[in-house]
């Protein structure tokens, strides 16, 4: 049971329309009562749930209204902690948020640790792990396609796989320790078929998951992508064009290197995060400037290079040698400046490209559609039905990963013989590893780490 009352500014701090000072816990109704007078002579304490309430923070030792607020009384548990939650929204700013949270903390309340309201979520028992961090997933979604998958997974899309897959394997352990109360009937494990076909189904259905988690994770975390091409083929020129339509707003996250990922744009909906543009547009000579070996770091980073050839220009030995460190990666090859006259051995080009290229210019913006679709295509393949399922969090692949590795240990234990003991050890380690996805098996360690991702006020 937790015992204590937190509170935290919600909000950006900073100037704007209103700013929300959030209370959680037991005496938050209390607290807020102590501050607050009414327009209407209202003591919040007798309020229904989820009302709101207009009048002051007032500060009794200075004698002093401190704000002129709304506050929002939603009782347990129906609310986001499922304790008791105040909201106090006042004018947007840096002193009256401030001002009326002292206040709130000096009536009692402790303030809140970064993601503790969201941790109280989750251990009030309101959401599991992986719904808490698709919370934090909404909040850094870039892109309308990365916040659809967050949302799906707040709703429990995770959640529920996970739990069923789990309540399988828990009937499986049953189903062993019925055969255990009764040793004379001798079953031999290696020819029960309801074990082995519940096993067989469980690593099918993790399977099935896993299969779904490479696109899982570009919609969360973004295609790593790197322009590429010799000097002056055009590579910021195609960059801009395509920041100038697609550039994502995003956010700084604590803890990325800047340096290195430095423009985030969206592709029908693909978060991209262009590597090593700084490169690209501080030098007119990739190669030699910035060095093979930053280039190489970039090719080895991606996801996907987009390689461009000038049409312009002949195929030149500088094209030859990138196209050689891009030998083992996916690439989308360009045909840049389709607008000037032809220079180019497009024979060459088709060879290189393997036939497959898109006609560009960066200065026209013809072509950059068809480069738009194919990266797309190139991506999601076959594209995504409308509510089709994605892991899209690492986390829960690695798990997952280790589920089925316990579960082929399984297999391989009742082959060999051993006994019904032996096999539920198996069994119960792949729920645990499972049980890390959700959150019941997540230790102390895990679970802290994850919510101190958060920001304050969460
Ligand atoms: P980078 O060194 O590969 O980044 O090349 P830039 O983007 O700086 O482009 C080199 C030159 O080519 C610049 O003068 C651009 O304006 C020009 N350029 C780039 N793309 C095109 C194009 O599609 N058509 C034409 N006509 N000029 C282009």
């Amino acid at each position: 049971m937790i015992e204590d009352t937190i509170a935290a500014i919600s909000t950006p701090i900073g100037e704007g329309g209103i700013s929300i000072i959030r209370i959680s816990g037991s005496d938050a109704i209390k607290i807020v009562s102590g501050i607050f007078k009414s327009k209407r002579n209202v003591d919040l304490k007798n309020v229904k749930s989820h009302t709101v309430h207009y009048g002051f923070i007032y500060d009794a030792e200075n004698d002093e209204i401190c704000d002129e607020v709304l506050v929002n009384v939603m009782k347990s548990p129906h609310t986001y902690t499922k304790e008791d939650v105040v909201e106090i929204n006042c004018h947007g700013g840096y002193i009256p948020s401030k001002r009326t949270l002292e206040l709130v903390l000096k009536n009692g309340a402790r303030l809140a640790e970064p993601g503790e309201f969201t941790k109280r979520a989750f251990l009030n028992g309101r959401l599991d792990i992986s719904q808490a961090e698709a919370v934090i997933d909404i909040i850094r979604s870039k892109t309308d396609l990365s916040n659809k998958y967050a949302l799906m997974q707040l709703n429990g899309s995770v959640k529920e796989k996970i739990t069923k897959i789990k309540n399988g394997l828990v009937a499986l352990i049953a189903h062993i320790f019925a055969l255990m109360d009764f040793p004379e009937e001798d079953v031999e494990l290696l020819n029960d078929g309801e074990l082995i076909d519940g096993i067989n189904n469980s690593i099918r259905e993790i399977d099935e998951i896993l299969k779904t988690s490479e696109k899982g994770r570009i919609v969360r975390e973004g295609l790593n992508t790197a322009i590429i091409g010799k000097p002056n083929v055009g590579k910021s020129s195609l960059l801009n064009a395509l920041l100038n339509e697609n550039r994502a707003i995003v956010t700084d996250v604590p803890g990325t290197t800047r340096d290195i990922i430095e423009e985030h744009l969206s592709i029908k909906g693909i978060p991209i995060n262009l590597i090593d543009t700084a490169g690209i547009r501080q030098t007119d000579e990739i190669v030699e400037k910035i060095g093979v070996e930053r280039s190489r770091e970039a090719i080895n980073k991606a996801d996907l290079i987009i390689f461009v050839f000038d049409n312009s220009r002949p195929i030149e030995k500088d094209d030859y040698d990138i196209l050689k460190l891009i030998e083992n990666k996916k690439v989308l090859y360009i045909l840049n400046k389709i607008d000037l006259p032809s220079a180019i051995d497009i024979d060459e080009v088709d060879r290189l490209s393997g036939g497959r290229y898109v006609r560009l210019s960066s200065v026209t913006k013809e072509g950059l559609e068809t480069l738009e679709n194919t990266v797309y295509n190139m991506v999601l393949s076959d594209g995504l039905s409308h509510d089709e399922f994605l892991l899209t969090n690492m986390r829960h692949k690695d798990a997952l990963i280790k589920a089925k590795g316990s579960l082929m240990s399984c297999l391989k234990t009742i082959e060999s013989g051993l006994t019904e003991d032996f096999v539920s050890i198996d069994l119960n380690s792949a729920i645990d590893h499972l049980g890390l996805i959700t959150g019941e098996t997540a230790n102390e360690d895990l679970i802290n780490e994850i919510f101190e991702r958060f920001c304050v006020g969460k």
